[in-house]
C-alpha cells in the first residue's frame, strides 16, 4: 500500500465537521505486533485545538439546556451504535495497540458500559433545598454544568479511556474537545464516525489529534475551559495541574501506580493465581492498576511460583489479531528497553530469573515489539522494578512474613492507585484493606474497571473518580441560590 493510500481522509472532527491540518507533518500510526506503518494522520497543533474550544464553548450554551433526558437518549443511542460496531473498533484498536482482539472486545464492551451508565445516571442531576435560620429565606442548592471539558486519554485502553470521560460530561451537560494518545487515533476516530452518525449537535464533541504539548497549553491557557480531565503519566499530568492552576481550571487526575498484591497463605491458591496471572499479562502489562509487587508468604511462595509459571508457559504470545494469542506485543521498542532494563537491573541486584527475560522473535512478526512473559523471584525494595512502573509483562515476586510488615511495604511508594489482597480470612480483609493507602482495593479481585464502582487513586496517582454514583459529580458545580420572600 502506497503512502497516500493510507492517510486517512477523517482525521480532526471539530464543530461537526471533519478536517486535516493545514501543516504538512503527519503522525506514523505503527503496528505494534509488525512494526510496519499503519496509517498516516496529519498532526494537528494549535490552531485546530483553539478551533475545537471555539466550537465546543459556542455548543455549550445550548447543551447545558438541553433537557436531561434528551441528553440521555443521544449518549444511549451512541451505546448501542458502538455494539454495532463492536469488532470493527476491536480489529482497529488491535492494529494500532497490539492487543489480542479478545481484549479489545472486552474493552469495547467494557467502554460502552461507561456511556449506558451516564445515559442513565444523566436524568439523576438532583438539587436540594435546605432549611433557613432566617425563616423568610428560600435556599436551594443546584447543579450545573462547570463549562468546556478538555479530556487527554493515554494509548493503553484507545477506547474505553475516551467513553470513561466523555460520557459523564456529556450527561452533565458539558461539551468536550478530546485529544487522544498520538500512538492510537484510529480508535477515536471510528468512535467520532460513530458520534456523527448518532448526531450530536455541532460542537458537543470534538476531537484534536497531534503535537500534544501545543495542543495541550492552548486548551490550558483558554479562559473558557473549565475542566481538563487527564488519564497518563504522574508526569505529564503533573505539568498539566500546574497549567490548569494558573487559571483555577477544574481537573481530574488519573496517573501512573505501582500496585501491591499481597497474597496470604489463606488463600484459594488455584483461584488466585488464575486473577494474578490474567491481570498481570492483560495488555501484556501496560496498565495502570497491574500487579507491578507481588507479596506472597513465604509459606507458599514456591508453589505459588512454579505454578505461576506452569499458567504462563501455557499461554501464547504472539500478534493479536490471531484467535489463539494470549499475550500480545508491547507498544514500542521503548516498551521493549523499559522492561529490559528493569529486568537486568534487578538480576545485577540479586534477583532470580523464573521464565522469559528476554526480547521475543514471534514467527511472521519480525519487526514486532515482544518481550517475553517473565518471572522474577527474590525481589527486594533496592530494586528498580520494585518502586518504578514497568508497563511490561513482567511479574516480580517478594515475599514476606507478618500482616504488618507486608502492609507497610505495600505502602511505601508515591503512587496510590489500586491494591490487592488474596486471603479466606474475612477479618483480615477488612483490616488489611482499611491499612492499604489506595484509591482502590480489590479483595480475592483483580479486575476494578466495573461502571458501578469508582475507579480512581490518591497520593501522586491522582484525584477523581469515574464511574460510580458520584462520576457526574466531576462535571458539576453546585449553585447556590438565595431568596428573600414576603
Ligand atoms: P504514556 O507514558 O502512557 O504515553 P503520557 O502521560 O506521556 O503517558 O501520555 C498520555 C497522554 O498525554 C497522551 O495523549 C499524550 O499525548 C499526552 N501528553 C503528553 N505530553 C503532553 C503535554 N505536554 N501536554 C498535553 N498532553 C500531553
Amino acid at each position: 500500500m502506497s503512502t497516500k493510500e493510507k492517510q486517512t481522509t477523517k482525521e480532526f472532527f471539530i464543530n461537526g465537521v471533519w478536517q486535516t491540518a493545514e501543516e504538512n507533518s503527519t503522525i506514523d500510526v505503527i503496528n505494534p505486533a509488525t512494526g510496519e506503518c499503519v496509517a498516516h494522520v496529519s498532526k494537528g497543533g494549535a490552531k485546530e485545538a483553539k478551533l475545537a474550544i471555539d466550537a465546543a464553548s459556542e455548543a455549550f450554551g445550548a447543551w447545558k439546556k438541553t433537557p436531561a433526558r434528551e441528553r440521555a437518549n443521544l449518549l444511549w443511542n451512541l451505546y448501542e451504535k458502538v455494539l454495532d460496531y463492536q469488532e470493527e473498533l476491536a480489529e482497529i484498536m488491535t492494529l494500532e495497540a497490539g492487543k489480542p482482539l479478545k481484549q479489545s472486545r472486552m474493552e469495547v464492551l467494557n467502554g460502552a458500559e461507561y456511556i449506558r451508565w451516564n445515559a442513565e445516571e444523566a436524568r439523576r442531576i438532583y438539587g436540594t433545598t435546605v432549611e433557613s435560620m432566617d425563616p423568610s429565606k428560600r435556599l436551594q442548592l443546584k447543579k450545573e454544568a462547570i463549562g468546556p471539558v478538555v479530556a487527554i486519554t493515554p494509548w493503553n485502553f484507545p477506547f474505553s479511556m475516551i467513553t470513561r470521560k466523555l460520557s459523564p460530561a456529556l450527561a452533565a451537560g458539558c461539551t468536550v474537545a478530546l485529544k487522544p494518545a498520538e500512538e492510537t487515533p484510529l480508535t477515536a476516530i471510528k468512535f467520532f464516525e460513530i458520534v456523527e452518525e448518532v448526531g450530536f449537535p455541532k460542537g458537543v464533541l470534538n476531537l484534536v489529534i497531534g503535537d500534544a504539548p501545543a495542543i495541550g497549553d492552548t486548551w490550558l491557557s483558554d479562559k473558557r475551559v473549565r475542566k481538563v480531565t487527564f488519564t497518563g503519566s504522574t508526569k505529564v499530568g503533573k505539568m498539566l495541574y500546574e497549567k490548569a492552576a494558573q487559571q483555577v481550571k477544574r481537573a481530574s487526575m488519573e496517573l501512573g501506580g505501582h500496585a501491591p498484591i499481597l497474597v496470604f497463605d489463606d488463600c484459594d491458591l488455584e483461584a488466585t493465581i488464575q486473577q494474578i496471572v490474567r491481570s498481570k499479562l492483560n495488555n501484556s502489562g501496560q496498565t495502570c492498576i497491574s500487579p507491578n509487587r507481588i507479596y506472597v508468604h513465604e509459606n507458599i511462595v514456591d508453589e505459588f511460583t512454579d505454578k505461576c509459571k506452569q499458567l504462563i508457559q501455557s499461554m501464547n504470545v504472539g500478534d493479536g489479531t490471531k484467535d489463539d494469542t494470549d499475550i500480545g506485543p508491547v507498544i514500542n521498542e521503548q516498551g521493549v528497553q523499559k522492561a529490559e532494563s528493569h529486568v537486568k537491573d534487578a538480576l545485577e541486584k540479586g534477583a532470580t530469573l523464573v521464565l522469559g527475560g528476554e526480547k521475543l522473535q514471534v514467527d511472521g512478526c519480525e519487526n514486532g515489539f515482544f518481550y517475553a512473559p517473565t518471572i522474577l523471584k527474590g525481589v527486594d525494595e533496592t530494586m528498580e522494578i520494585a518502586y518504578a512502573e514497568t508497563f511490561g509483562p513482567i511479574a516480580p515476586i517478594f515475599s514476606f512474613k507478618t500482616e504488618e510488615e507486608v502492609i507497610n511495604k505495600a505502602n511505601d511508594t508515591d503512587y496510590g492507585l489500586a491494591a490487592y489482597i488474596f486471603t479466606n480470612d474475612l477479618s483480615r480483609s477488612h483490616r488489611v484493606s482499611e491499612a492499604l493507602e489506595f484509591g482502590m482495593v480489590g479483595i480475592n479481585d483483580t479486575v476494578l474497571s466495573q461502571v458501578e464502582g469508582a475507579f480512581g487513586g490518591v497520593k501522586e496517582s491522582g484525584f477523581g473518580r469515574e464511574g460510580g454514583p458520584d462520576t457526574l459529580e466531576g462535571f458539576l458545580e453546585t449553585k447556590f441560590i438565595s431568596t428573600i420572600i414576603k
